[in-house]
């Protein structure tokens, strides 16, 4: 059969791997995204959006997507509250999410260093939606309906076995990224090793028809007894988790969760008398903490769930797989315009893992501990109730778990001790000057390209005209900077170090 010859397959059309396939596509890049499902997922998973994954869609120009998602929700949420409150109990008003900490909802995004950098919204099916018309936007192409079960990579480039609608069809790319999530196919076939830690709870989710739900009042998560649940605040969502046991058929369809089971567990944990008349969109969930040693082999990569897997507790899955996706898509980019030139050097490429894997090892962890606060014993309610304590009454440990969560404090080790040089940079820290117009930084990233910043020191003497893939701009009253595609600071100061830095990330 003969391939079709692109430059990469991005395996699954999640989050992860719809983000990165438009990162490459902006980046100039030829690249096919293989999805096993016919029709967008529509599964309820994520309600929320991490600033990081949400500041990476920003940096692109889907910021007002995002916002008319949140008002929307938030509306949703709105009404719900006013319908079961008709029954005399008040609800409070919704506020826009912050973060959590083993369901301790006391984080207060007010304390927070950069409080505009927020948690947002946004649920994963619209999430989805908004990157699938990114993905178009940008001339994406998506088989759908299709799926990879195995690959050969020989050393110079991966050929991909895909079958589904339309019969078997071959792919050949430099490379393949696995974003095919938490059972991902192309990490076992690819012989990554995955270790971690096993499951120990059940977690149960749908969207959901009551014959009462006032009895499930007030919305939004609570302990108990026997574990903890959420009836809303969204319309219809339902989660209850209980703690002493994973799920049975770990190995079956996480969606082959029925009513009764939803239902039984509910009335087990919430103890109130409370019947599922109708159940849509139902999975299971665990809390296995697991991580590829490592994210590259040879032409294989991994992003997203496939790299990592880990509860959902604090809403931080996305939070990685779609700084995975906009870390490693201007990396993979210029390794494969490198290679077209007969430079075979994937030292940039490989700063992807060194970069992203200690920030998954980190969120596991947290994700861990979580769970040490959220059992329903008498031991972990005195210690919850001390770290409750500590986080109403110390502003700077609010802080610190607050930024442990969140992420916007983190660092990548470049090699720098300027406390600036590897972070990202959020879109409120400058304004940046364009052809006599003052703009916000992001609305200048659209275009994937990264920014040097002519600032108040300026950047010397520098000839540009060489890289495409950085644009040059002014500000006053800030400090010179080089910021790469994915936001990331990769030089600040005086002119010393700049030619170094635009060599190693942009080669100019
Ligand atoms: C109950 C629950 C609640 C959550 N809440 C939050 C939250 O509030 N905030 C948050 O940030 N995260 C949350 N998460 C985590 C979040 O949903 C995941 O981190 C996210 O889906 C990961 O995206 P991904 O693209 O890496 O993988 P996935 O979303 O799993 O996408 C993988 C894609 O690959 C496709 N695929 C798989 N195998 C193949 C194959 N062989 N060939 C072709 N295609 C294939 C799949 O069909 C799928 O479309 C939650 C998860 C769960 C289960």
């Amino acid at each position: 059969m003969k391939p079709r010859k692109v430059d990469v397959i991005v395996v699954g059309a999640g989050p992860t791997g719809l983000f990165l396939a438009t990162e490459l596509r902006l980046a100039g890049i030829v690249v096919v995204v293989v999805e096993r499902h016919s029709e967008p997922d529509l599964a309820l998973k994520a309600g929320g959006l991490g600033p990081l994954a949400a500041e990476a869609l920003e940096r692109r120009g889907l910021g007002p997507a995002l916002d008319a998602e949140e008002t929307a929700a938030l509306q949703a949420v709105k009404a719900m509250g006013q319908s079961l409150g008709a029954d005399g109990r008040a609800q409070p008003a919704p506020r826009p999410i912050a973060g959590n900490f083993g369901g301790l909802f006391l984080i207060e995004q007010s304390l927070q260093r950069e409080p505009a950098r927020r948690m947002r919204g946004v649920a994963q099916s619209a999430l989805e939606r908004i990157l699938a018309e990114h993905a178009q936007t940008v001339g994406v192409e998506i088989w759908r309906g299709q799926a990879v079960e195995s690959f050969v990579d020989d050393g110079e480039c991966v050929r991909v076995e895909v079958r589904g609608e339309g019969g078997p069809r071959v792919l050949e790319a430099a490379y393949l990224v696995g974003c095919d999530g938490a059972r991902s196919v192309v990490r076992k076939r690819g012989g990554f090793d995955f270790p971690g830690t096993e499951p120990t709870l059940t977690g149960r989710q749908g969207l959901v028809e009551l014959d009462h739900p006032e009895r499930l009042l007030p919305l939004g998560w609570r302990r108990t007894a026997t574990g903890m649940m959420a009836y809303g605040p969204r319309p219809g969502r339902l989660s209850v988790i209980e703690f002493d046991r994973p799920p049975s058929d770990r190995d079956g369809p996480l969606t082959a969760l029925t009513a009764v089971e939803l239902e039984e567990s509910l009335r087990r944990v919430s103890g109130a008398d409370v019947r599922i008349t109708a159940l849509r969109s139902a999975t299971r969930w665990t809390d296995h903490a697991r991580q590829a040693s490592a994210y590259r082999r040879g032409r294989v990569l991994l992003a997203g769930d496939a790299a990592h897997i880990h509860s959902p507790f604090g809403g931080q899955g996305l939070n990685l797989g779609l700084v995975d996706a906009a870390n490693l898509g201007w990396k993979l980019a210029a390794t494969i315009r490198g290679e077209a030139m007969g430079n075979a050097s994937v030292a940039v490429l490989d700063t992807y893992a060194s970069e992203r894997h200690p920030v998954a090892a980190r969120v596991l962890d947290n994700t861990r501990a979580q769970l040490a606060l959220m059992r329903p014993d008498p031991q972990t309610t005195a210690l919850r109730e001390i770290i409750a304590d500590l986080l109403t009454h110390f502003p700077e440990v609010n802080r610190h778990f607050g930024e442990m969560t969140s992420g916007v404090e983190n660092r990548y080790d470049l090699g720098d001790d300027d406390p600036l040089v590897g972070r990202l940079l959020g879109d409120g820290d400058l304004l940046v000057e364009n052809e006599g117009e003052e703009r916000r930084l992001y609305s200048l990233m659209h275009d994937g390209r990264g920014l040097l910043i002519e600032g108040d020191g300026g950047v010397g003497e520098l000839d540009l005209s060489s890289s495409s893939r950085v644009r040059r701009v002014k500000a006053v009253g800030a400090r010179s900077m080089l910021i790469r595609p994915d936001g990331c600071v990769a030089w600040a100061g005086g002119a010393r170090g700049l030619q170094e830095a635009l060599a190693r990330w942009f080669a100019s």
